[in-house]
This record gives C-alpha cells, structure tokens and sequence, in this order.
C-alpha cells in the first residue's frame, strides 16, 4: 500500500519521480505528491486524486532539482484532501519526508511536538515524523554530513508502528534518506544514479540491481554512494540482488487493463510456476527452497496455513487438495486473526503462508508469531528478495511476473498450481503411489493448455457478463473444493464491479442464503463432474424453482440436463485436481467484463490498493 520513489543522480528527479509513481499507482491512488530539492529549497507539488493529477500540476513548474521524493497514498489517518497528501513537510520547513505506513503513537508525538513549537496543517500520523526529525535535526551536535542522518536515526527510536520512509533535508543537497519497518522499501543502483521505491516496478525502467532494505535500516544515499547502517548504529553490507522482471511485463501493452493481461498471461504464468520441478521419475514434485528433508517432513502431522484476502481462499484449496492427497491435517487461519489470537497449535505443526507481494502486513506479522513460537514456517510467494520470502525458514516463488491488476488473478491460479504441487510431494512421502503420483503429474502438466482452451471461450463469457451486468446482488455457489472459488468468484466481483456478491457452500445456502433469490438475485453454480455433482444439480433445481436465474459452470461431458441452467460455461473435462483453477478463469472472466460493462475502473478499484502493508 501507499508507492514510494526518491532520485538522487544526474538527471532532472521530477520526470523520473513521476514514471516511477505511475508504476507504483496500484499501490494506492487517492494522492499524489512530490518534493524536488531545488536552490537549498523542497519545492512540494501535491493533489488528490490520480498521478495525472499530479502530471499536470507540475507541468509549467520549473522543477530542475536532481534531488526529489514523491508517493502515491493510501490514506489510513485523515481524508483524502490535498493537505493530507504526502509529502509533508516540517513546520520549519526544513524536511520533507513521505512514509508507507502507521505511526501509533502519533497523538503523543505530536503533543510533545506542538508543545515545542511545531504547528501542524495536515491530519495524518505521518506529519509528526517530519516536524519529529527536524526536531533532532535542530538538537543534534554533529554539524557535518551525519547531521541528517543522526537525526532521522534519533526520530525513528520514539516511533512505534510501520514505516517505510524517504527523507529530504534543504539543507543537504546531497543526501536522501530512507529507512524502513515493517513496510518494504528497497534501493535501485542505477548508471551514475540512485532511486529508492516501495516495490521494483517504479526502478525497473533504470536499473535491474536492487538492495531490498531489512526492518530497522537506514540508507543515506549521495550522488557517488551509500551506506545503510541500523536505527542501533551499526553498519550493514548491501547485499544487491538481480531482479529478473522486464519493463514489459510492467506495461499494458495492447491490453485495456492490466487485469485482463494476467488473466490472459496465465497459461504461461503456469508454465513458468511449474518450471523444473517435477521430479526426474515423474511421479512426484521438487522444490528447491523448502529446506526440509523427507525425514523432517515426516515428522510433520499438521498444517496451518495463514494468509489474507484472495491467498487465503488459496490456503482453502491447499486445505482440500493437501488433506485429500497427502492426508494431512490442514487448517487455515486468517493471518489477521492468527497473530492476534494464540491458537494452541500442537507440537508437529508446520506453518505456511501465502502472499502474492511478500510484504502483506498481516502474513508477516503471523509468520513472525508462528517462527516466536518456535514452529517452522514456509512462503509461497510470488516477489523475489520479499520480506516474507527472506524471513521464512524456506519457501516456494511462484514466478509469475509482477501481478499489477489490484485484483489478484494469475497469482492466485498459481498460488493453488503449487498447493497441487505440495499436495503432490508430500502424498508421494506418505501413501500416494507411484502410479498414482505419476497421474497427478501428468495432469497438472496438463493445466496450461486447459486454461488456454478456457480463456478462448472469453467471447461467450463477455456475452453472458453483459446480461448479467445490471444485477446488484449476486450469489456464487459450489461444494468442496469448488467452495473456495465460489468465496473467489464473488470476492472478484465485489472488488471490481461493487456488485454484493457472496460465496456459500452450495447445499449451505438453504440455511440462509436462499432467503436472498428472486429473479433480481442471480446465482453462479460452479459444478465440474466430480462425486457431488448430482448434490449440486438439486441445488440448482432449488434455486430454479425460486425464479433466480443460474449460470452453471460445468465439465464438458457431464451430464447436465438441457434447460436447467440459464447460462452454460464449459469446463474441459480433467482431473479433479485441477478443477479448482479452470473453474476460477470463467468467474475471473465473468467478473472482469461485468465491471468493463459497468464501466468501472478495473485496475484501480475503489478504495482498494496492492500489496497490503499496514494493518
Ligand atoms: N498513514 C499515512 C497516511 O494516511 C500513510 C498511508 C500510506 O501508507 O499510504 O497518510
């Protein structure tokens, strides 16, 4: 949440500043801001709304600076007003600072602040920071370079809750800052240049060498090098990573969104998942990076798994795929409620999480109290270099690319390919036999070219999302595995389309839901041909004879009697593993061209933002 940049090189800042916050835009879209450092003075160009905005404010400004910060908010403290946009900067003047993040104890600073002499004109916790480091700015004894940066280091000990920072000081032509908790933040090395920003996507046009910043470091960059030392005074060694994205997998290309790009992508983006790790007698997969030999793996009798939003309904087909296959005790938690709640786990547990970004606050927040309580944890997650992925005892990358759309789709296909995949490994280390094993590998092989054939199926099912556009209350139903993709389907729904949508177990929605049908109540039956099938054609029934109208997603060759559904979406006939991802491209679909009929915003919902970084 919430795109941070900062330049410092030799070229103007504010072009650079402003591709970079374009780039960042998903991350959060209800302000814009910058802050050049020009003539000993921070020149702040700030508006609500979109970087265009802000593109167009600073257009006719001489802004000539080579020095600069800007950010995209996400607003948590104060409403979306230009005064609460970011940059802010110190009553005095002096420091400019933008920040990712909560500040918790901001009311207390700032008392301490104004009672000093500090005024305040926005209302957001992150103004406190910008007054409280020029406040040690202007007690510091150290009169040379360090200055700034003591300063920061003293105002980062009082502050309690996340931030990722980038600091200007107008004094220091030279210097700019960053420091990070809890929030990602990561240096750019480019030729002759440095840039400091929330995620690769705002750095990748200038440089593929990046240091991804660790809780409580400091960096202080100048025109010819840097340091990163701790918030504790000591030195730290960069260590720069590769990042292996390209500029166009950050680009729409011929595509209207983002969104429909990676619902497109995904045949490949499965491929690429899969990628090396199958096992030379294929009947079992291999992972690199999971740090646990069989023999551990053996003495493992349960798991959680922890994750929010659409990763969570992943670690739901995980629980379906894992306990049938590997017949392993699963449970899935919100990792919202999971590090909050102090679940007796047993003894053998072992603790999964997944997330798309790597950073969503409340995951890593849950892998840390699992890896407090002494049990083993594991990531999958899709951003090299992440913080989850460094701080998990192993863990598996997705390798889908960056996943921009704020609507989570590629990752999410992938994020349930690689459960399959464990389910896979860890049948194969119990009961599962070889043939057995050798089946589902060929099947999950397979899942590319199934989902291929489903997307080309995209012209009937924008048809159907054009009639179905109109509704404002929408039901999504299925059983077992088929249940977390109805809580997707309709998640995806709500997300893009602000169409009340809910997701039930298909026979659970006598018990309520069913309350919800009439002819202005839809429902979507995901109903692929498995051993309930029949189960889900009387729910059907129920919900025909109630007047609501039904889009069934269905197998090719089950035996769907003519006439009972509204809507018909075929799914390739295939293994029941595979049925949670092909029946998710049809509601990832469906979802998509309802909100393109509706005309919404499909990359930049409302209110919503990638990559959830406060809590
Ligand atoms: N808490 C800050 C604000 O509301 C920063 C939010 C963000 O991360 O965008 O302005």
């Amino acid at each position: 949440m919430c795109g941070i940049v900062g330049y410092i090189g030799k070229q103007k800042a504010s072009p650079i500043l402003l591709e970079g916050l374009k780039r960042l835009e998903y991350r959060g879209y209800d302000s814009a801001g910058l802050t050049v450092h020009q003539n000993a003075r921070l020149e702040t160009v700030k508006k609500t709304g979109r970087v265009d905005h802000l593109v167009r404010a600073v257009d006719g400004q001489s802004l000539s600076g080579r020095l600069g910060i800007s950010h995209t908010r996400w607003a948590t403290h104060g409403s979306v007003t230009d005064a609460n946009a970011h940059p802010h900067l110190s009553s005095d003047g002096r420091i400019s600072i933008v920040h990712n993040g909560v500040i918790e104890n901001h009311r207390n600073i700032k008392r301490f602040l104004v009672a000093q002499g500090y005024s305040f004109c926005s209302e957001t916790d992150s103004e406190v920071l910008a007054n409280l480091i020029s406040y040690h700015y202007e007690k510091e004894t150290a009169r040379d370079q360090t200055r700034f940066v003591e300063s920061v280091r003293k105002a980062l000990k009082h502050i309690e809750g996340t931030f990722g920072i980038a600091v200007l000081c107008a004094e220091c032509p030279d210097q700019l800052l960053g420091a990070r908790r809890g929030s990602p933040l990561i240096v750019g090395i480019g030729d002759g240049e440095y840039l400091l920003a929330s995620d690769v996507a705002a750095v990748i046009s200038r440089t593929q060498n990046v240091v991804y910043l660790k809780d409580n470091e400091i960096v202080a960059l100048c025109p010819d090098n840097f340091s990163i030392s701790t918030i504790n005074l000591e030195d730290v060694d960069p260590i720069v990573s590769r990042i292996d994205w390209s500029i166009d997998e950050v680009e729409l290309g011929a595509h209207p969104h983002f969104m429909e790009k990676e619902i497109f992508e995904q045949p490949t983006a499965l491929e690429n998942s899969m990628r090396g790790r199958f096992a030379a007698d294929g009947s079992t997969a291999n992972f690199g990076g999971l740090n646990l030999s069989p023999q551990e793996w053996r003495q493992v009798d349960r798991l959680l798994f922890c994750a929010c939003g659409t990763a969570w309904h992943a670690c739901l087909v995980a629980e379906y795929l894992i306990e049938r296959y590997a017949r392993i005790p699963v449970e899935v938690e919100y990792a919202s409620e999971f590090r909050y709640r102090n679940a007796p786990l047993e003894k053998n547990t072992l603790v999964f999480v997944i997330s798309q970004s790597g950073e969503t606050i409340d995951t890593l927040a849950a892998l840390r109290e699992a890896q407090r309580k002494g049990f083993r944890t594991l990531a999958i997650t899709n951003v090299v270099g992440s913080t989850i992925a460094r701080e998990a005892d192993g863990g598996i990358y997705q390798h889908v690319g960056p996943e921009i759309g704020v609507a989570s789709t590629k990752a999410f296909t992938s994020q349930i390919l690689l459960s399959a995949m464990v389910a896979l490994y860890l049948g194969r280390l119990r009961d599962m036999s070889y043939t057995d094993g050798v089946g589902l590998a060929e099947a999950l092989k397979g899942v590319p070219a199934l989902v291929d054939r489903i997307l080309r199926e995209n012209g009937h099912i924008q048809e159907i999302a054009r009639r179905y556009s109109g509704y404002e209350d929408m039901l999504f139903l299925g059983r077992q595995s088929m249940f977390p993709i109805a809580l997707e389907g309709a998640l995806k729904l709500k997300e893009i389309s602000y169409i009340h949508a809910e997701g039930y177990p298909a026979a659970e929605m006598k018990h309520g839901p069913i309350a919800l049908i009439s002819d202005r109540c839809p429902s979507v039956f995901l109903a692929p041909q498995t051993e309930t099938f029949h189960k889900v054609l009387a729910n059907i029934q129920e919900i025909k004879a109630r007047n609501g109208k039904v889009i069934a997603v269905a197998s090719e060759s089950a035996p769907f009697p003519e006439g009972l559904a509204d809507d018909r979406i075929v799914l390739p006939d295939a293994h029941e593993a595979l049925h949670p991802i092909l029946a998710t491209i049809p509601v990832q679909l469906l979802s998509y061209y309802i909100a393109v009929e509706r005309g919404l915003d499909v990359d930049k919902p409302r209110n919503l933002a990638k990559s959830v970084t406060v809590e």
